[in-house]
């Protein structure tokens, strides 16, 4: 292996390893306790699948080079060496973790293999052996940024063309704007996904509320986040956090994406706003009267689906549960603890894979295609992106027979005066 190379690879590690890390790292009984937990390992048995095998993966490194028992008895340590055979080890690892953490739930010591994986990701950046559309997706995310203004018109003759379809779903007062951008002061900023499906029902339920809101340029998804790449991940971000600020807004409301949510509410540090998930501000117009929704016919069956960076990794739990109380009369809930919640196998960059990764995220989700089936629900309800295209996929390949459905396009149709 190119000494350049290695020497960088190990610099990637060192930097990785605070004091949490090396827990992590150092901790692991090898009890077992979290194989069962991950629904790749409950859906395919084998041994390969365990988070406690991934963390190995780099365990093994870091005891080659970071403890002193694998530096001198590597043997005995289980130490390993890098080499040009450490990428492609590293590949299989990092793409079968969809970054869940439902292990951590689980682990007594609450290992944190999502964590730790994050350290396989940027050694695959390192050795150049990341996917490679997913650096590219970030890249292109961060050109944006530099070049707004060249995309901004663009930008704005695409919302022009479906501000009708938004005030179809809410009719609005003379005088006011339909998907209104670059309002200063205003009380949200509104960061959807590219299309129409994550700015129409958002935008009807906003002026139903009688929200002062402006929708950001930037699309929500931060690919950064899911190839691992910290430096990309901030850049991201960043384009994000000074249109806040240029903006004076007081909350940032992301759409339903979990990655961009937790990325956003969790890594962004100290703003001068505060962070929102679309349901939590959901919830919150309904609490306070703002708007009122019409409940479904009572023999209409909907259950919810947990996204993992929303529930488990964001607490974003009681407000998806509030609002689906408010419009189905039969919710029928997948898990005695959302908490515990099954992933649906497409996070971690994976469903952004598409045709790649499409056999290997249908067979490790069996798990969540038969806790879909158990509920028996006519609807599925979910709230991220990702999650909404992996459990279609799963709906398409087990034939499980229900209507995936984002949550906030169940609210605005719910809308009534
Ligand atoms: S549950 Fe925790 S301690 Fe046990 S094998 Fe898994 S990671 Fe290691
Ligand atoms: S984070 Fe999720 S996918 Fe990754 S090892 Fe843990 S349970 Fe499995």
């Amino acid at each position: 292996m190119d000494p350049k190379l290695h020497q960088e690879m190990l610099k990637a590690i060192s930097d990785k390893l605070t004091g949490v890390m090396q827990m992590y790292l150092d901790t692991c009984s090898r009890c077992g306790i979290c194989a069962s937990a991950c629904h790749v390992y409950a859906s395919v048995p084998e041994f390969e699948n365990t988070p406690v095998y991934r963390a190995e993966s780099i365990r093994k490194i870091y005891k080659k080079y970071f403890k002193l028992q694998g530096k001198l008895l590597p043997m005995i340590g289980e130490a390993v060496d890098i080499d040009d055979n450490t990428a492609d080890m590293l590949k299989k690892t990092a793409y079968s973790c969809t970054g869940c953490r439902r292990c951590m739930v689980y682990c007594p010591f609450g290992i944190d293999t999502q964590q730790i994986m994050s350290i396989a990701k940027l050694l695959l950046i390192k050795a150049e052996s990341e996917p490679e559309i997913l650096s590219m997706l970030a890249d292109v995310s961060i050109s944006k940024g530099d070049s707004l203004d060249s995309v901004k018109e663009n930008f704005l003759k695409g919302l022009k063309k479906i501000e009708a379809d938004v005030v179809e779903k809410w009719k609005l007062e003379a005088g006011k704007v339909a998907i209104p951008t670059e309002v200063e002061n205003a009380d949200i900023l509104y960061v959807a996904l590219a299309g129409a499906h994550s700015i129409v029902p958002a935008a009807a339920i906003f002026n139903a509320a009688g929200e002062n809101w402006t929708l950001s340029f930037f699309e929500a998804v931060n690919f950064g986040a899911f190839v691992g790449d910290p430096s990309k991940t901030k850049l991201i971000l960043d384009r994000i956090i000074n249109e806040a600020i240029r903006l004076k807004v007081k909350e940032v409301c992301i759409c339903e994406c979990g990655t961009a949510y937790r990325v956003m509410a969790q890594l962004s540090g100290d703003k001068p706003f505060k962070v929102s998930s679309i349901t939590q501000v959901h919830a919150r117009y309904i609490r306070e009267g703002r708007i009122k929704l019409k409940p479904l016919p009572a023999d209409v069956s909907v259950t919810y689906h947990d996204p993992c960076q929303i529930a488990r990794n964001g607490g974003v739990i009681d407000e998806p549960r509030y609002i689906i109380g408010q419009i189905a009369k039969d919710y029928r809930e997948m898990s005695p603890d959302p908490k515990t919640n099954w992933c649906c196998g497409g996070g971690g960059g994976l469903v952004a894979l598409g045709d790649e990764t499409i056999d290997f995220r249908m067979k490790s989700s069996k798990v969540k295609a038969d806790q879909v089936k158990k509920s028996r629900a006519k609807i599925l309800i979910t709230a991220c992106e990702n999650c909404h295209t992996q459990l279609d996929n799963l709906n398409e390949h087990y034939k499980l027979g229900v209507e995936v459905k984002f949550l906030s396009s169940m609210v605005a149709d719910a809308l009534i005066k």
